[in-house]
């Protein structure tokens, strides 16, 4: 006897050539039905044999298409109707609630096949399936159509179109499917002129501009990146002219893995990510150079022992480096220093006038994206900025986040809305006071809201009110009457996003470290022990405050924070002239500072663990000016001796007092102990600083579950030291996976304490 059954889908399912999916399957069992997608997901009627139904709702979820999730599969018998054939329906929209959208997908193996050898394809750079191509990237609204992208300027061509409709055709329902004869080409530029829309001649150019080390815009995915040859000192020098950026590190693109690992250790699970369909940048240790292997361009990521690396994801990566003679090309964001990726074509010509060629396409980027950033860690993929090939995708929690819109924080800003139980993140926004960066935040806060159809009943921003983004979550209330407004410790909602990634609602101890947050004492916190759960926090203990000459301007310079820390161990002396930081400062610029510190003259004080990062990194000489956030932490990480398992004493009170590792950091450097040596035991004392603070309040409250958050737990050497020592004394560590534990995972810990709030004072 025949039965029929309706199944709702939810997940990652729309966009990864998953109705055609369910129509195989179907079609394999003989089954009779429909299948459509919803702002919902996908619903389906089938009827059949209720061992065929069984069969076909196994294959459902074992046989999933590579980028697709089920989050939820619901299914109910119903009437049968004796429907004589299985068909795709047209999309309906029929509610306010929305599904999710697929990241964007680098181009498959049959798609580069394709460009080979299919005579409409040959060299085609936007080739693309419904297993492949771009997502996110062209969508403007729901459900995810053509007519709903960028791709709507395009009509489909006769064959184009057949693929399109044939249900057995790798194209059915590609949306963004396109050939040489109806697609979006490529241009080659040349000092603001057209040169050619051949595929041969484009590559072909831009080989040689490479090779004779010159610099070359190419339009991507999510923006335009600048690229260069890797092996060559000064193109890479010329690159960083031409972005105004002056040290921090480039991320390279390789030809493949193989030429990948002469330059850098890679292990299974980087390999793995290096591979995986989000094909993000990833951290790696880059190999000591030897003789027989050309090193890559120091001026790369100098004074760094680790190199931000990938795999070629578009067509036309594959399809360059099949003209290169270089194995690596730098592919960094095209923008000029802090400023958002550049996104259009007019821009980009007009933006880099120094640069020798630019191959853009006709396709329009909706939702920008940089690439994203990533490092394996104790055995697992962290995140450390989230776009491209992560975003829009939601995180699922465990609380009710419906209609919470989170502002996120100020520097390296990422916003994030609630639907439902589902957070989703708005891509790496970065510095909201550069006002281009503003802007593009304002778009698209506003394209989120509309895209997940989101009508915001409650605002939570930063406790900082003059962060730009707390005083935008002013502005923007104005139009939104009904709408409640919550401030948040820039340190909970560390805390809070990494409890919310991991479902957690009990009380934890909770340690946040990174550079800077206001405190409700009004000092700069950032080095944090809390007790909290998601409704409050206590603050138990944190490192000693620092006074920081001049604000703002210590971060810039840490030499400023270095003469500082001197300042709080009691060493005023003068005479720093033999030493490798201070030394070349010079004595008069020191003794301003000094005299700032004694009058208390603009000193606020920080708590920020990055700051301690900063004086050690400047005394040490490593990093003096900072060129970009992080660079002395980072710098200071590189070089550690991890042989080195000595360590400064320190002592914990109410707050954990470092004088002494200051006396004693100046003591080595008269010995003429290495730098190395000095920050492994830096490291160390920082490590059992943290730890034992741990231990005193785990023992104290009765609390084993230890939740770290903030940027200072990007740091290889301190997670991989505390993780040891934590699991041996019974205490369960929690870190990020999904979210940056920098702050572009601020707005994830507001959206889960405002949904505390919120439920707290709705009873
Ligand atoms: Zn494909
Ligand atoms: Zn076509
Ligand atoms: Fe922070």
């Amino acid at each position: 006897m025949k039965k029929a059954i309706n199944i709702r889908i939810f997940g990652r399912i729309q966009g990864v050539g998953f109705r055609p999916f369910i129509y195989r399957i179907a079609d394999k069992y003989s089954l009779n039905g429909w299948v459509l997608n919803t702002n919902q997901g996908v619903t389906l009627e089938a009827e059949g044999t209720e061992e065929a139904l069984n069969s076909f709702s196994m294959d459902l979820r074992s046989e999933l298409p590579a980028a697709a999730r089920i989050d939820d599969f619901l299914t109910a018998e119903i009437p049968f109707r004796g429907f004589s054939d299985f068909r795709i329906l047209p999309s309906m929209d029929i509610s306010d609630e929305i599904t999710e959208i697929c990241p964007d997908i680098p181009v498959c193996e049959d798609c580069l096949r394709d460009i080979g050898q299919q005579e409409r394809r040959k060299g085609y750079g936007l080739v693309n399936c419904a297993h492949c191509g771009p997502r996110f990237s062209i969508i403007k609204a729901l459900p995810y159509d053509r007519a709903n992208t960028s791709m709507d300027e395009f009509p489909m061509c006769p064959e184009c179109k057949a693929e399109y409709e044939d249900i057995l055709d790798r194209r059915f329902h590609a949306q963004p499917v396109a050939c040489n004869a109806c697609g979006p080409k490529y241009r080659l530029w040349v000092k603001g002129e057209l040169v050619s829309d051949d595929m041969e001649i484009i590559t072909s150019v831009a080989s040689e501009v490479i090779t004779g080390g010159g610099i070359i815009a190419i339009k991507g995915t999510g923006g335009f990146h600048l690229a260069c040859n890797a092996f060559n000192p000064e193109a890479v020098s010329n690159l960083r002219l031409n972005k105004q950026r002056e040290s921090k590190p480039f991320a390279v693109m390789f030809r493949d893995s193989w030429s990948l690992r002469k330059h850098a250790w890679v292990n299974e699970a980087e390999e793995t990510a290096l591979n995986s369909w989000s094909r993000p940048i990833v951290l790696l240790e880059q190999k000591q150079s030897s003789d027989d292997i050309k090193p890559l361009a120091k001026e790369l990521n100098d004074g760094l022992g680790t190199i931000g690396v990938m795999l070629p994801y578009m067509p036309l990566h594959y399809l360059l480096f099949r003209k290169l003679h270089s194995d690596a090309i730098v592919l960094t964001s095209g923008n000029i220093s802090d400023e958002p990726i550049i996104t259009s074509n007019q821009e980009a010509r007009a933006s880099f006038p120094g640069i020798d060629a630019g191959i853009d396409h006709e396709r329009e980027i909706v939702n920008r994206l940089d690439d994203s950033v990533t490092r394996v860690l104790l055995g697992k993929l962290r995140t450390y900025r989230r776009s491209r090939g992560f975003v829009p995708e939601s995180i699922c929690l465990n609380m009710d986040v419906d209609g919470i819109l989170a502002f996120g924080a100020e520097l390296v800003n990422c916003f994030g809305i609630g639907t439902k139980k589902s957070a989703i993140l708005s891509q790496h926004i970065g510095d909201l006071k550069n006002q281009p960066t503003f802007d593009f935040y304002k778009e698209s806060m506003s394209r989120f809201m509309d895209l997940f159809r989101v009508s915001p009943g409650l605002f939570v921003h930063d406790l900082h009110p003059e962060y730009l983004s707390t005083r935008y979550a002013k502005d923007l209330l104005t139009g939104h009457a009904s709408a409640g407004i919550l401030a948040v410790q820039h340190h909970h909602a560390h805390v809070a996003s990494c409890m919310a990634e991991h479902g957690l609602d009990e009380p934890v101890i909770g340690i946040a470290m990174d550079g800077t947050g206001l405190g409700t004492d009004g000092h700069i916190w950032g080095s944090e022990f809390l007790v909290c759960d998601l409704n409050s926090f206590e603050r138990l203990c944190h490192f000693d405050y620092l006074p920081l000459p001049g604000g703002d301007q210590a971060v810039k310079e840490p030499w400023r924070t270095a003469v500082a820390a001197l300042h709080y161990a009691g060493i005023e002396k003068t005479g720093f002239s033999g030493l490798a930081g201070l030394g070349i400062v010079g004595e008069e610029k020191i003794r301003i500072i000094q005299e700032m510190l004694v009058n208390n003259f603009n000193c606020p004080l920080s708590s920020g663990a990055g700051r301690y990062f900063d004086a050690v990194s400047a005394l040490l000489g490593l990093c003096l000016h900072a060129g970009y956030e992080g660079e002395a932490p980072m710098k200071l990480e590189a070089i550690a001796d991890n042989s080195v398992k000595l360590e400064y004493r320190f002592t914990i009170g109410e707050t954990i007092d470092f004088r002494n590792v200051f006396t004693m950091i100046m003591a080595e450097l008269s010995a003429g102990k290495s730098p190395g040596y000095i920050s492994a035991c830096f490291h160390n004392t920082v490590i059992s600083a943290i730890f034992e603070t741990a231990i005193r309040i785990s023992r104290e409250r009765k609390i084993v579950k230890v939740v770290l958050s903030g940027g200072m737990f990007q740091n290889r050497i301190i997670l991989e030291g505390l993780a040891p020592r934590m699991e041996r004394a019974g205490l369960e560590m929690y870190i990020h996976e999904k979210v940056p534990p920098n702050d572009g995972g601020i707005a994830l810990g507001q959206l889960a304490i405002a949904s505390a709030w919120r439920e707290k004072n709705e009873r």
